[in-house]
């Protein structure tokens, strides 16, 4: 086997498989990171330090979380060493059987069959195992369970499954999940603050699996590095151009040699690197199915308060229902006392003056149940470069939610239940803009480079030695949590990388 240098531009979950399967194999491997890396003890204590929370690096905010407002859409990514995972919530869920039948898997895969061993794999690497249901009789879960009981619904009421650390609460632990090889942990204190970043050191992030093993194989991370564009050099390889993150932009950048590179910055930023290399010229071999099939998970956010409610303590994400065929809905908490989403609130219709007694300003993290539900069905957008940067132009077809109904049905009877009001986000109540924090799609796989960016096989048409794992190759919503899926989806591609 010849040791390739391979690039792998971003260290979210398809990237950081791609670092430790490559690096398995003996290549050299660098990965390129636009964020920041981070230590346990610099993730933010609460959601009010919004420095340490939220990425904005030309305002100084260096945290783990973009928030991009397109005018028909509010885009959430994480940033950082370890990507997504920086700020997700640790659910792990594979989807239903049939979400590889819709529209933009390729057919002629069997994805199903073809994914199920790495999803395994991808289960094992990230620790996924069922959240621990709260014992209080009062707590989130225990009013989910009869909200869905009440509803004829209760049989799909269950845990989540999280990549999180459960057993010592708050006491250190030995290596879990790795033999040994991978780093001591402090086990999971229920404290709900999962997506700030986990300061207790209990989620698993990808810093704690698969970069921490990959960086024992001597795979680097060069973070605060944003890769700006490729270009292809006469022996096959590449020419990775990269400047540091946030720098002035008359300030020049450096460059890495690669034989292969590997795109894993997201549903965001791969298509968004495309379509810069397409617009310049560089990648000819790329065809007019760059950014299509972008979509979301079809995702709305609910709030259910009451004054004398406690959600309990527990995991961010705790419990699911379906809320009809094609909806579910999870149980979340923040965690802590206020936050800001109190602000960023609406009744939902008909929720009368209850509404403004039971607003939870105090106490938010305690008295509110978050409800987060996703839709299974189609969603379409494509993404374009509009003044150089992406925009996302909605397809034919129903176009994003703002609101789902079913979900709306479950919160009131929810708030029904602790003789409390239900909540929807105001931007997407009253401005109709919805929100995605699972962005995936614009680079679909197939065997067609009419219709797809890369083969099945993950190689860019017509440049074999570009190789994309991450988000952006999920060419349909998947009705529930995407991480899983990217990790499985990169698994694969690694397990029959050339020269394996
Ligand atoms: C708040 C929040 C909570 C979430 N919770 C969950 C959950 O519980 N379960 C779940 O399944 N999913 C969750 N998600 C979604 C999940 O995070 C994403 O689906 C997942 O991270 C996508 O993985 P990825 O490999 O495509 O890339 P990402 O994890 O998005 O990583 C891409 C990385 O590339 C970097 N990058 C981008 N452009 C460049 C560039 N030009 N040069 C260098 N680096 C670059 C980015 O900084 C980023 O670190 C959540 C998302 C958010 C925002």
């Amino acid at each position: 086997m010849t040791v390739r240098d391979v690039v792998v531009v971003g260290s979210g979950f398809g990237g950081s498989v791609a670092a430790l399967r490559l690096a398995e194999r003996g290549h050299r491997v660098t990965v390129v990171e636009a964020g920041c890396r981070f230590a346990d003890a610099d993730f933010a204590a609460s959601p009010w330090q919004a420095h340490r929370l939220l990425w904005a690096p030309r305002l100084g905010l260096r945290g783990i979380l973009r928030v991009r407002v397109l005018r028909n859409l509010l885009v959430l990514t994480g940033v950082g060493v370890g990507g997504g995972s920086l700020a997700y919530a640790g659910v792990l869920h594979r989807p239903a059987a049939g979400a590889f039948r819709r529209a933009g898997w390729d057919p002629a895969v069997d994805w199903a069959a073809e994914l199920a061993p790495h999803y395994a794999v991808a289960e094992r690497m990230l620790g996924a195992a069922p959240a621990p249901l709260p014992d209080a009789d009062g707590a989130g879960e225990a009013v989910l369970r009869r909200v869905a009981g009440d509803a004829g619904a209760g049989g799909s009421f269950g845990p989540t499954r999280v990549g999180i650390v459960l057993d010592s609460p708050g006491r250190p632990v030995p290596d879990p999940y790795f033999g040994g090889r991978g780093p001591g942990r402090t086990g999971c204190t229920r404290c709900a603050r999962c997506v700030l970043g986990c300061r207790v050191g209990a989620k698993n992030t990808l810093v704690k699996n698969y970069l921490h093993l990959a960086g024992r194989l001597g795979a680097r991370v060069l973070p605060l590095t944003t890769v700006t564009a490729l270009a292809p050099r006469p022996d096959g390889g590449w020419w990775v151009h990269t400047a540091p993150t946030g720098g002035p932009p008359y300030r020049r950048g450096g460059g890495l040699r690669a034989d292969h590179v590997v795109l894993a910055a997201g549903a965001w930023g791969t298509p968004e690197l495309l379509h810069r290399c397409r617009a310049a010229g560089a990648l000819p071999g790329l065809g007019p199915a760059l950014g299509t099939r972008t979509c979301t998970n079809r995702e709305v956010l609910l709030a259910v308060a009451a004054p004398g409610f406690d959600v309990g303590p527990g995991v961010a994400v705790g419990a699911q229902v379906r809320a009809d065929e094609a909806t579910v809905v999870q149980l979340c908490r923040v965690g802590g006392a206020g936050h800001p989403l109190s602000a960023l609130l609406a009744p939902l219709a008909g929720a009368g003056p209850g509404a403004l007694a039971h607003w939870p300003v105090r106490g938010f993290g305690r008295r509110t149940a978050l409800l987060l539900a996703m839709e299974a069905r189609p969603s379409s957008l494509t993404s374009r470069l509009r003044h150089g940067r992406l925009a996302l132009v909605p397809d034919e077809g129903p176009g994003e939610p703002a609101r789902l109904p079913a979900a709306d049905t479950l919160a009131r009877a929810f708030a029904g239940h602790i003789g409390g009001s239900a909540y929807g986000l105001w931007w997407n109540r009253l401005l109709g803009l919805p929100f995605t924090a699972h962005l995936t799609g614009g680079c679909p796989l197939g065997t067609d480079p009419r219709t797809s960016v890369a083969d099945p096989g993950h190689r860019v048409h017509g440049h074999p030695t570009l190789h994309i794992a991450d988000a952006s190759v999920v060419p349909a919503g998947l009705g529930c949590n995407p991480a899983l899926t990217v990790t499985a989806l990169a698994e694969r591609a690694f397990s029959a990388w050339p020269g394996a």
